[in-house]
């Protein structure tokens, strides 16, 4: 049996009926960028997270980096954020001449602590601590990370709370959507995200008009009219096609992110019955709505030799993310090192993610979870 770590080609075969008049009518237009098509999937995206405004954009990258750059942040200003997730997080705050400060996460949920937030700040010396301008806590795998105290935290030092929201479209924090709670949400459609169009493309969310404005300006260069510039912005520009197949896909989302949990739940209930739960530490669910971009067990031992075990049974698993951020080589000019970040450092070690994508079935995942236990048999 072969179980790849994710399908795209059967979501394709699913979808391709309604995919493929929407792209024909993008080619006999020849109309190509923003326009009608990202406006009206601006307008669903807002509708589904529960925010005034969203800003079609060019990636998840670009989203954040927009989003720092429309906050006023730049050099000289330093912005908190956690050490354990995608590179582009930390990457956007020191592109646009900011600084990321890091603090640890929750082991059991791989988010930022609220508590090491807090311990971090009040360790950064008076004069530090008035450069810092922004928090950009991260819904990683698809749980929202604990916003309340977040925010609490956030409004305590006047910092703009930026949502990097990347894996986690649909996913709540009682009751609220990811991407509604900060300032900013910010999104990415890369194809293996939870809603991925066919190549790069984003999405920013937010409550405020004159952001939204602000923002809008600086997607095309920071000009209001052609030729005339305000603002120094950038080409942060949403292709039509990948607006017109996101806004397809967007309608069956929720069934896939239901079929998601569902998976998630199966995989609870195999490894249960397989005698696998000391060994093998499952994700931890909060009463947020996790929507599951991966699933991702927690090994106190022999990570890599078991993701070798399981490549070589031809099951597609992964390791999110085997560096964390404050030890890779080009933030060594932040000064930080081995040891300072023990849970990031913990879960970069010891975490591998299995596939859970909608259309994975109930074989494939006996299947991946009888490997395991052969591995540890
Ligand atoms: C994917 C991802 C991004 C970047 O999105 P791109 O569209 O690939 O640029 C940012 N942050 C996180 C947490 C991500 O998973």
């Amino acid at each position: 049996m072969t179980v790849p770590l994710l399908d795209l080609k059967k979501q394709y075969q699913a979808i391709r009926d309604e995919i493929k008049p929407v792209l024909e009518e993008i080619c006999e237009k020849q109309y190509f960028i923003l326009g009608p098509e990202v406006a009206g999937l601006e307008k669903m995206i807002a509708d589904y997270c529960n925010t005034r405004f969203a800003l079609g954009v060019s990636s998840g990258t670009d989203a954040l980096l927009l989003s720092l750059m429309t906050a006023g942040i730049g050099a000289g200003d330093l912005v908190l954020t956690t050490p354990y997730t995608f590179f582009a997080t930390a990457g956007s705050i020191v592109r646009c001449g900011a600084r990321p400060v890091f603090a640890d996460i929750e082991p059991a949920t791989f988010n930022i602590d609220p508590d090491a937030l807090c311990r971090t700040m009040d360790g950064l010396s008076g004069s530090v601590r008035d450069r810092v301008k922004a928090v950009i806590p991260v819904h990683l795998y698809g749980q929202c990370a604990e916003m309340d105290p977040i925010l609490e935290f956030a409004r305590d030092h006047g910092l703009v709370v930026i949502e990097d929201a990347a894996q986690a479209i649909g996913a709540e924090y009682k009751g609220r959507r990811a991407g509604s709670m900060g300032e900013y949400g910010c999104f990415s459609f890369f194809p293996s995200k939870n809603l991925g169009a066919f190549g790069d493309g984003g999405i920013v969310t937010m409550e405020d008009e004159e952001i939204f404005d602000r923002m809008k300006m600086l997607r095309v260069h920071g000009g209001r009219t052609k030729y005339h510039h305000d603002l120094v912005g950038g080409n942060f520009r949403l292709d039509a096609i990948q607006a017109a197949v996101v806004a397809v896909k967007l309608k069956h989302l929720d069934k896939w992110t239901a079929m998601r949990r569902d998976n998630a739940g199966c995989y609870r209930r195999l490894f249960r019955d397989a005698g696998l739960e000391e060994i093998v530490g499952l994700p931890e669910e909060r009463q947020n709505r996790h929507i599951y971009n991966q699933f991702v067990i927690s090994l106190k031992t022999k990570r890599d030799e078991l993701k070798q075990y399981l490549l070589n049974s031809n099951i597609g698993v992964e390791v999110y993310y085997p560096v964390p951020l404050h030890l890779q080589p080009c933030f060594a000019g932040l000064g930080y090192k081995e040891g300072d970040f023990p849970a990031a450092e913990n879960a970069a070690r010891s975490t591998l993610a299995l596939p859970i994508y909608p259309e994975l079935t109930e074989d494939q995942q006996a299947y991946v979870v009888e490997k395991i236990r052969e591995y540890y048999g």
